[in-house]
């Protein structure tokens, strides 16, 4: 009996794992998180004094405070069980790290101690030489190190019966480059915050801190795990490379919102409550358009804390699947003619007298800020579109993006019928000089229009990739595998870059004796005349779209290795040098190493399809082509005329067609990787695995492959099919 079948049959067997959940959240949120109430239990006050300044103001621990905070951790730590301790950083490979070390170890004198000191907290060195580095550290000095992050507060992962102290660590070459995702966001957060803050000051002169906020949506499909197993894609490509849809995919749109199956429902209450004690603040799940689809999100936190606990829960959700006997997809196109996944990043500004600069104000002053916040952010997506596009693009997102179901590869702003009166109004002011009393800023009372704007926020948004929803912008583009950090980063970083160039424009117009707010207002003004070819309000699948943002001269690269370039640009090194979040180096070997994991994402695939077809599809074709002979040949050795297996010569002669097509298809797609590979160039390389490999063979291929799986006996069959992978739970 296959794998297929096994797996179909343990379905039945299987006892539904039991979970008893807790009364109240409120008993077990953050629990396994050293919070700045646990902090002040463990410290002493000096220590606890420190530790506030350092996560409030960045301001650096020395060695005396950080062994007190040590050893407040680690009691902290053992009062719950905890044995080992790790750096836990979020490395350029897209998933977490962790090197764990036991506080247990031996002193010269043969004592056994447990022990964790200052030094240990402050800075380790894993060995970093297998994590990619893009050639930042050539190998005899590929040394890096992880140093600790006290803005992210520390947590203990439960693993099975074990227990581990986390420190939330960046990691950076020794020579100072940073090797993760972690440190250019918190570098970029620092920024952004400087420069809004001045612009904020225009305003209002008691703001001293702008934090930015970020609210994500994370999509997933989840299968059952020994389904999975049968299926080598799945386990190595986190994909199906092949499959027939089923006759029921997502057509009766009757999975959306939907109830959700007992199994998932108590696999989501598992996670959700691992979720709690380390702090995640869930709030909402719900099945999404395609079957199998699902979606969580929290209520939104300070960008560096929600980068943290998306990452942290796609952990927790694969650890959680595991006990379920269920495996979580984070992949973007799991499966081909369903919907894809994404992670949407719900973005906003957030002053530290409470103010959110992207709401709606209720005062004309007010106003003029959100204005002004709102018309620089359309301004940096418009200059640097481009930047965007790269931050989102990877193997897996190229497979969604401008699929019919997902924002195209052109990025564009949707900002509501409203909104665009208001920016048409101040745009309309040509040549008009804007006069204080007059209220050009008076008129513009958008607060009454909230109601509306709200409402507006239905169906066309959802194509654009960069939507404003109400008092945030929603980046929808964003990978559902992705670190989020990357976009955050790029994101933050335009913000901050646009801020400064407003401020520089504005004070400008100040010295030469221009009241303030009118200055404020040109310079909107004219932003919004340079910005307004980046809004759009229409339908972003739309064929008619792609014409007219050619038109615009919008950039449109719907390829990963492209769409990179970006990066590396002459405008992104400087912007990014200015705001002092990537040098030039860094920039480059970010570029090689997302043009590398393009390549080996891909390369992986081609394989897996060379093996499939090798070791499963033609055989199966064979077997059935034999079956068929055998048939055939019997019918006709007790002398039936040849129309009494007319249906079967038919059936024969369609498989052996295709199997000739798959046959040939491998055999030209391993010479194509053969000659990708021999390419030296990262990025030529990159493009000839997209457009030599990917594009000329792997839609190709499928075609003939799921004919077969259409074609050839149900048990003969030997992988999972659609319908099983997507709707037997
Ligand atoms: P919906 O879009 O479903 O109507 P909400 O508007 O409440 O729901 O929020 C959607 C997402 O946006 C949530 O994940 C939420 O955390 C996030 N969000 C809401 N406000 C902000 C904000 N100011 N900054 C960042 N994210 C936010
Ligand atoms: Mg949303």
């Amino acid at each position: 009996m296959s794998f297929r079948f096994t797996a179909l049959n343990s379905l039945f067997e299987r006892e539904d794992v039991k979970f008893e959940g807790p009364a109240k959240i409120k008993a077990i949120f953050n629990e396994n998180v050293f919070t700045l109430e646990t902090a002040r239990e463990y410290l002493n006050e000096d220590a606890y004094k420190n530790l506030i300044a350092s996560v409030k103001g960045g301001k650096k621990i020395d060695r005396t405070v950080a062994n007190q905070i040590a050893n407040g951790l680690k009691a902290w730590a053992e009062s719950k069980g905890v044995t080992h301790f790790s750096h836990w950083f979020q490395p350029l490979s897209g998933i977490t790290a962790e090197k764990h070390d036991s506080f247990f170890t031996i002193k010269s004198d043969g004592t056994a101690i447990e022990e964790f000191d200052g030094a240990a907290l402050v800075q380790q060195e894993p060995d970093a030489s297998s994590f990619p580095n893009g050639g930042l550290r050539t190998t005899f000095e590929a040394r890096g190190y992880t140093a600790w992050d006290s803005s992210s507060p520390a947590f203990i992962m439960e693993i099975g019966q074990g227990k581990t102290l986390c420190i939330p660590t960046i990691f950076i070459a020794y020579t100072g480059e940073s090797l993760d995702y972690k440190a250019p966001l918190l570098k970029a957060l620092d920024v952004l915050n400087k420069s809004a803050v001045d612009v904020c000051n225009y305003f209002d002169r008691n703001i001293t801190k702008v934090s930015a906020t970020l609210g994500w949506e994370q999509e997933y499909f989840i299968i059952d795990e020994t389904l999975a197993f049968a299926r080598p894609d799945i386990t190595q490509c986190g994909r199906t490379v092949f499959g027939a849809l089923s006759a029921k995919g997502q057509q009766l749109e009757d999975h959306y919102f939907g109830s959700i199956p007992d199994r998932i429902y108590t696999f989501m209450r598992d996670f959700e409550t691992e979720a709690y004690k380390l702090g995640i603040p869930l709030r909402t799940r719900h099945n999404e358009v395609a079957p199998g689809q699902y979606e969580c999100a929290p209520m939104f936190e300070e960008v560096s804390i929600a980068v943290d606990h998306n990452t942290l829960l796609m952990d927790v959700m694969e650890r959680v699947a595991n006990r379920h006997q269920l495996k979580v997809l984070f992949h973007e196109k799991p499966f081909a003619g369903i919907n894809g996944s994404g992670k949407h990043n719900n973005w906003s500004l957030c002053t530290d007298t409470g103010v959110n600069l992207l709401a709606p104000g209720k005062t004309p002053k007010t106003n003029l800020m959100f204005l002004t916040f709102f018309v620089n952010a359309i301004k940096a997506v418009n200059d640097y579109a481009d930047l965007l596009r790269a931050s989102i693009a990877s193997a897996g997102n190229d497979y969604r993006l401008g699929a019919n179901e997902a924002p195209p590869a052109i990025i564009s702003v949707f900002i509501g019928e409203n909104l665009t009166k208001v920016l048409e109004d101040v745009e309309k002011r040509v040549g008009d000089k804007f006069d204080e009393q007059d209220e050009a800023i008076l008129k513009l009372d958008i607060h009454k229009n909230i109601p509306e704007l709200l409402l507006d926020n239905t169906d066309r948004n959802r194509t654009s990739p960069f939507a404003f929803t109400g008092n945030k912008f929603e980046f929808r583009a964003v990978g559902s595998s992705a670190n989020c950090a990357n976009a955050m980063t790029i994101l933050n970083t335009i913000m901050s870059e646009t801020l400064k160039q407003f401020k520089t424009e504005v004070d400008g117009l100040i010295e030469k004796d221009e009241k303030k707010e009118i200055a404020i207002l040109q310079v909107l003004q004219k932003y919004i005349k340079e910005s307004k070819k980046v809004l759009f309000e229409g339908d972003g699948y739309s064929e008619a779209w792609h014409h007219e943002a050619a038109k615009r001269g919008l950039p449109n690269v719907p390829k990963t290795p492209l769409a990179l370039d970006a990066m590396v640009t002459d405008k992104a090194k400087k912007m990014f040098e200015n705001n002092n979040v990537f040098t030039h180096s860094e920039l480059e070997a970010r570029h090689e190493i997302e043009l590398e994991k393009y390549i080996k994402k891909i390369q992986i695939e081609a394989r897996v399809m060379g093996d499939l077809v090798l070791n499963h599809i033609i055989p199966i074709a064979i077997q059935y082509q034999n079956e068929l002979l055998t048939n055939i040949n019997g019918l006709k050795a007790i002398g039936l005329p040849e129309t009494s297996y007319t249906a079967q010569l038919e059936i024969l002669n369609k498989v052996s067609n295709h199997l000739q097509h798959v046959y040939t298809n491998v055999d030209e797609l391993v010479k194509a990787r053969k000659i990708a590979n021999k390419i030296e160039d990262t990025r030529t390389k990159a493009i000839a695995y997209d457009s030599q490999v990917k594009e000329m063979y792997f839609d190709k291929l499928r075609y003939h492959v799921d004919k077969l799986e259409q074609l050839v006996g149900n048990n003969n069959w030997t992988l999972p099919k659609y319908r099983e992978l997507l709707f037997h739970k």
